[in-house]
């Protein structure tokens, strides 16, 4: 059996990052991955340019059970060192929105640099390598895949979330967690698009296609202002990708497509106006059409209304609310949320405490960032600190 200093199950952004920082250390790696190309959901992130990091990364944009959790990692491997990175393989980016960086050219770029970093730290990468089966092996472990047994001193698990699982998302590491006693918190899709209860499926769905900006809000007062793109399955863009990490089944979400105290205003400034001339300026005219009738609102001049209905379309634009009948699911979420508890884990290396030389970085640990870039830096953090010491 031959024996590494170090496996790590998993070729995607953190199993990368800590098998290139543990083989520059002189550390004997083996980094596996089941899926027959690296960084897969590397490749296919930001719409093919990945958006591997953001200027304003800070712990409050993570959910987490343990908040303070995610503090350590990322103050020791931050997102400028991450942008020095891809500055020092000449990788062009920018800024696109909101902090959140982009390659120029493509994701590809990412992936052929940490595969240098690696490749210059002589980490052995093996790919469409299954694995079967991990045993205990003294202080080590032994991993069997389905061509070869192994042994290593430090295991991580780097295996990822359970979304899209047609790229290779697969529940691995929350198994290989519960085989060695370690709590794996309930799981669910999260950055993703919500689909429509069937009667705002029926009067919604002719809106496919628009998109404006708008601020959504949870139930627990999370507030994200992004746009809002209605779908023919339902409702989509950022902000209800964002919204989504941090709605419950069977909570309303609400949409301000206008701030509070403008319709008053308007009602001042152009009393002659009909409501739905009037709205056509600020919100989209088929979302116009489509509220008025949804909401039974008959259009007249805006001095007609008297101050009861005023109050309540004022109402009704300020906290549009919807009931989503669910989400898309893994097959279109971004990433998973919940995960290995991260009260079993060291929040400076990411090992298990109770399970000495097991470590788990990235998206199976119970971490979950905003879209824009914040998913990508965690990984990077995680996979950082867990590379100095395995
Ligand atoms: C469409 C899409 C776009 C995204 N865009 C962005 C973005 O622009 N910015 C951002 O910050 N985040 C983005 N994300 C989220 C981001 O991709 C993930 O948070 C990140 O990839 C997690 O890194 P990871 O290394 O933990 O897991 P992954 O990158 O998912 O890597 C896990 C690896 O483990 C392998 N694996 C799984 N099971 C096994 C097994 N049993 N045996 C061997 N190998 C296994 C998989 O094949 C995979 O290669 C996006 C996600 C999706 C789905």
């Amino acid at each position: 059996m031959k024996a590494w200093d170090v496996i790590v199950i998993g070729a995607g952004a953190a199993g990368l990052m800590c098998a290139a920082e543990a083989g520059k250390r002189g550390r004997k790696v083996l980094l596996l991955d089941h899926g027959k190309r690296i960084g897969r959901k590397i490749l296919m992130s930001g719409g093919g340019r990945c958006n591997f990091t953001n200027y304003f990364v800070e712990p409050s944009a993570y959910l987490c059970g343990n908040p303070h959790f995610v503090k350590s990692a990322l103050a020791r491997y931050t997102q400028w060192d991450f942008i020095a990175l891809v500055e020092k393989h000449g990788i062009a980016y920018h800024e696109k929105t909101l902090g959140q960086l982009f390659c120029d050219d493509s994701a590809q770029n990412i992936v052929d640099m940490l595969v240098k970093e690696c490749e210059g730290a002589g980490v052995t990468i093996r790919l469409r390598a299954d694995v079967l089966n991990v045993d205990r092996l003294g202080d080590g472990f032994m991993v069997a895949t389905a061509t070869e047994e192994v042994s290593c001193q430090s295991l991580v698990v780097a295996s990822g979330g359970l979304s899209m699982p047609k790229i290779g998302a697969s529940p691995f590491g929350y198994k290989l967690a519960e085989q060695f006693g370690l709590k794996v918190l309930p799981t669910r899709a999260g950055l993703v698009p919500f689909t429509l209860q069937p009667e705002d499926k029926a009067t919604l769905e002719p809106l496919a296609g628009v998109s404006l900006p708008v601020v959504a809000e949870s139930e627990d007062g999370t507030r994200f202002a992004e746009s809002l793109l209605f779908t023919h399955r339902g409702v989509s863009g950022p902000s209800v990708l964002q919204i989504s990490s941090y709605w419950q089944a069977g909570e309303q979400v609400h949409f301000e497509l206008l701030p509070a105290g403008r319709l008053t205003q308007g009602v001042a400034d152009s009393p002659n106006q009909e409501l739905k001339t009037w709205l056509s300026r600020y919100l989209p005219k088929r979302l116009v059409e489509t509220l008025l009738e949804r909401e039974g609102i008959t259009n007249k001049p805006l001095k007609q209304y008297v101050p009861k209905e005023l109050a309540a379309i004022e109402q009704l634009l300020s906290a549009w609310p919807l009931k989503p009948g669910g989400t898309e699911g893994y097959r279109t979420a971004e990433v998973t949320l919940g995960g290995v508890d991260t009260n079993e884990l060291s929040s400076k290396t990411m090992m298990a405490s109770k399970v000495p030389n097991l470590y788990f970085i990235g998206e199976v640990v119970d971490v979950t960032g905003w879209l824009g870039g914040y998913n990508f830096q965690w990984a990077w953090s995680a996979g950082w600190c867990a590379g100095q010491v395995v």
